[in-house]
Formats: structure tokens, C-alpha cells, sequence
């Protein structure tokens, strides 16, 4: 008998964040359609996680394959300095105007943490660049910008970098701001604004973190603190950017607006991986000099890919249609009507919602293990019931693309609640 896609994988991949020895076999996946992932037996499973945040419009959505199918006959790749391309300059023209803030330039990358990798180049040697003594950068304490190193550092220390603790560059942490705490951020900030030369962030909800959410006002008042204190603002909107928290971008309900913003995820709607990071005049102009050491020093093979801008500039059409804040608005007040049920129930903690994510804690009130073995039960439960979701230890967030439908979403909804009445039953 011809071995299944599941069985063939085991023999030759390495998967992400995975126990190869514990995991469960994954599931083969032959195609997408709207909210809908189809496995190579024919069952469907409604995408509750947006295949890790990045598919904002639905698989495979019809717009999207055009325009990749038409800029496929013109130009799949060619090298991106000293040359350019329709997309590429389309994209940055379209894209840049739509940015909270005054971003004025655009660098292409690969993906999310290139992205954030590039706005850490950008503002270490922005200070260089002026002769000023700059360097350290600021961050939050359960932030998560990313895998590769720089993005690893500026990320909050856990067991996902824990084997490389000590090779990580050295960054000042910040505790969420909170009524009780901001003076006390500001005063901390103050002691060491001389030698900060950035302050990164995820504006409005830590992803990774654990979906955790804080308020809009209270990050103003730290971003308007730094900015005081010239320390350069980069908002990584690589999570919330494209509408995922209520508004286009989350910074467009700070006041602040910051000096460089990454993009990625949405960006082309959950096809190709690309990244972005733009920025100010400002910070451009400080690299502009007869003086080559002047110069930023990055870029990756593929960069500005013309398939990948064709593709984000069709998202970006889809994104702009009045339909999509719609929809957003729809699985809001969808949202906001399953937490009012779910507050009811004693095993669960802390929901909330903005936007289209909705999250909560499940109680455990146990050691650690004791999660784990949680997370091998949600596990089962939801590949059982053919919704995708994915918790982050204790925390389980539904983050849909905008097109799931009414129903699909009251399915998702109902598995949650038939999985706490199992929990509250085999469990607390
Ligand atoms: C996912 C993510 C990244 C990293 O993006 P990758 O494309 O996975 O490298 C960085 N920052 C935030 C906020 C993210 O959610």
C-alpha cells in the first residue's frame, strides 16, 4: 500500500517548535479553501489560528492566484540592487501611505524576524551614522519578535531561548505598563535613556507572549516618554498589523507614532513569507553620505521577490475593500458575545478580546506538567473536532482569517465549550 503523506514526512522532516519523539503524527494537508484546511483523507478543518496568524483573506482565495498566476508570465526573480520592478515600487506606493505615522521608506526582507532584524540595524546604526553614542535597546519582558538572534535577544527570555541565553546580546526589559507601574517605567527608562537608542514593541497585544493585552493609553504615555528621551519607536505590527486588532494597524489607536514599523504575517495574506521595515525620512537620511561606512549593509538573496509583492499587493486590494473591515467588525461582535459565555464558566480566566482575537486562560492552578499534559489533551480533543487551534500553554486564543463564516465561527465556539465541559468533568 502507497505510504500516506503523514508516514512519508516522519522518515525525512524536522518540524517547528516540535518534540520529534513525543509528537503526534502531523496531519498531511492537500489543499485550502476560505477558513478550510482538507487533509489527504478528505476530512476539512476550519482554520481557527490563521495558520499561525498569517492568513487574513482564506486559502487560496481566488484574487490572490490570479494575480500571482500574471505576474508569474512577466518575472518570478531578479536581484534587487541596482535593478527594480513593477511590484516592488507599486507596493512601497500603496503600502506606505496606509502606515500609522509618517513612514516614508521602505526596506524589503524575508520574513518577520529579517523584518525586526533590519529595524534593529537600522536604529543601532542610525546613531552611529551621527556620531551618537546609542546602542542599547529597550524591550518588553514576555515580548516575542522572533527566531534568529537579534530578534531572540530583544525577545523575552524563556525556554525558547533558553540554550542560548548566554550568546544573546544584552537588552534592557521593560515590565508591561500598568496604572501602578508607569511612573516607575518612566523613572526606569530615565536612568538609562542616555545609552537607549530604541525601544521595540508589539503594540497592544503580545502574541507569542500569550495573547496578552494592555492598554492603548498607557503605551502612549511610554512611547511619548521615550520619544522625549530620543529614543527611536519601533512598532512591530507584525502580528496586529492588517487589521487583526480592530483598527488597520494597532498604532493607529496610539497617539505616538513611531519611527519604524515591521511587517510580515498578513502582509501577503498567509502565502509567501516577506518581510518589511520602514521608516521616517529621518532615520533614511542618516545614511545618506559620500561615506560608505554609511551605507546599511543588509539584504537577502530574495529580496522584494516580484511573485511575493504581486501577492501582497493583491492582499493589500482585499485588505482595502470595505468588505474586510466588515467582516473584522462581524467576528468582533461575534467575539465579544462567546466571552460574555465563556466568563461564566469556573475553569476559565481572564477573556478578553480586541479586535478578531479572543483569548482566555484555562484554570489549572498545577505545576507545569501538569500543563503539558493540558496541551496534549487540547491537542487531541481539537483534532478531533476538526478545528485548528493551538494554545499557548494555558492560554487558548481563536485569531481567524476574516472570511470564516457565521457558522464555521459558532462551530469553533462549540467546541470550546463541549472541550471545557469535558475539562471541568475529566480534570479541575
Ligand atoms: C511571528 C512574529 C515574528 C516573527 O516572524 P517570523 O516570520 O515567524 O520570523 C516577529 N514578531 C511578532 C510580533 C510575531 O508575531
Amino acid at each position: 500500500m502507497q505510504k500516506s503523506l503523514s508516514e512519508r514526512d516522519l522518515a525525512v522532516i524536522w518540524h517547528p517548535y516540535t518534540q520529534m519523539q513525543t509528537a503526534p503524527a502531523p496531519i498531511g494537508i492537500v489543499r485550502g479553501e476560505g477558513a478550510l484546511l482538507f487533509d489527504e483523507n478528505g476530512n476539512s478543518y476550519i482554520d481557527a489560528t490563521s495558520s499561525w496568524w498569517v492568513n487574513i483573506h482564506g486559502h487560496s482565495h481566488p484574487h490572490i492566484t490570479a494575480k500571482l498566476a500574471a505576474q508569474a508570465s512577466l518575472l518570478h526573480h531578479c536581484i534587487f540592487a541596482g535593478y527594480t520592478h513593477e511590484p516592488a515600487v507599486s507596493l512601497a506606493e500603496r503600502l506606505l501611505p496606509v502606515l500609522p505615522g509618517d513612514q516614508q521608506k521602505l526596506f524589503y526582507s524575508d520574513n518577520g524576524s529579517t523584518a525586526v532584524e533590519v529595524a534593529l540595524k537600522m536604529t543601532i546604526q542610525y546613531w552611529k551614522n551621527k556620531g551618537v553614542s546609542k546602542s542599547r535597546i529597550l524591550a518588553f519582558k514576555d515580548a516575542y519578535h522572533g527566531d534568529t538572534f537579534g530578534a531572540m535577544s530583544v525577545s523575552g527570555r524563556s525556554v525558547f531561548t533558553r540554550a542560548f541565553d548566554d550568546l544573546l546580546f544584552d537588552v534592557i526589559f521593560l515590565d508591561l505598563p500598568s496604572k501602578d507601574n508607569i511612573n516607575a517605567l518612566k523613572a526606569q527608562i530615565d536612568m538609562i535613556a542616555d545609552e537607549a537608542g530604541a525601544f521595540i514593541f508589539e503594540p497592544l497585544v503580545l502574541g507569542s507572549g500569550g495573547m496578552v493585552m494592555y492598554e492603548a493609553a498607557l503605551l502612549n504615555e511610554l512611547l511619548a516618554h521615550c520619544r522625549e528621551r530620543n529614543i527611536l519607536l519601533i512598532a512591530d505590527e507584525i502580528m496586529t498589523g492588517f487589521g487583526r486588532t480592530g483598527t488597520n494597524f494597532a498604532m493607529d489607536q496610539v497617539a505616538t507614532p513611531p519611527d519604524i514599523v515591521c511587517l510580515s504575517k498578513g502582509l501577503t495574506g498567509g502565502t509567501i513569507a516577506m518581510g518589511v521595515t520602514t521608516c521616517t525620512n529621518e532615520i533614511y537620511n542618516a545614511f545618506l553620505s559620500a561615506d560608505k561606512l554609511k551605507t546599511l549593509f543588509h539584504g537577502h538573496s530574495y529580496t522584494a521577490n516580484p511573485l511575493t509583492c504581486a501577492i501582497a499587493l493583491a492582499s493589500l486590494d482585499l485588505f482595502l475593500d470595505p468588505s474586510c473591515a466588515a467582516n473584522r467588525q462581524r467576528i468582533n461582535a461575534k467575539h465579544r458575545a462567546f466571552a460574555v459565555e465563556l466568563a461564566y464558566h469556573p475553569e476559565v480566566k481572564n477573556v478578553r478580546s480586541l479586535g478578531t482575537i479572543l483569548a482566555f486562560e484555562i484554570v489549572t492552578g498545577q505545576a507545569d506538567s501538569y500543563t503539558n499534559e493540558l496541551a496534549g489533551f487540547l491537542h487531541t480533543f481539537f483534532r478531533e473536532r476538526r478545528v485548528m487551534l493551538r494554545p499557548l500553554g494555558n492560554t487558548l486564543y481563536v485569531l481567524p482569517p476574516y472570511c470564516i463564516t457565521d457558522a464555521q465561527l459558532d462551530e469553533v465556539y462549540g467546541s470550546i465549550g463541549e472541550m471545557l465541559e469535558v475539562y471541568a468533568r475529566q480534570w479541575a
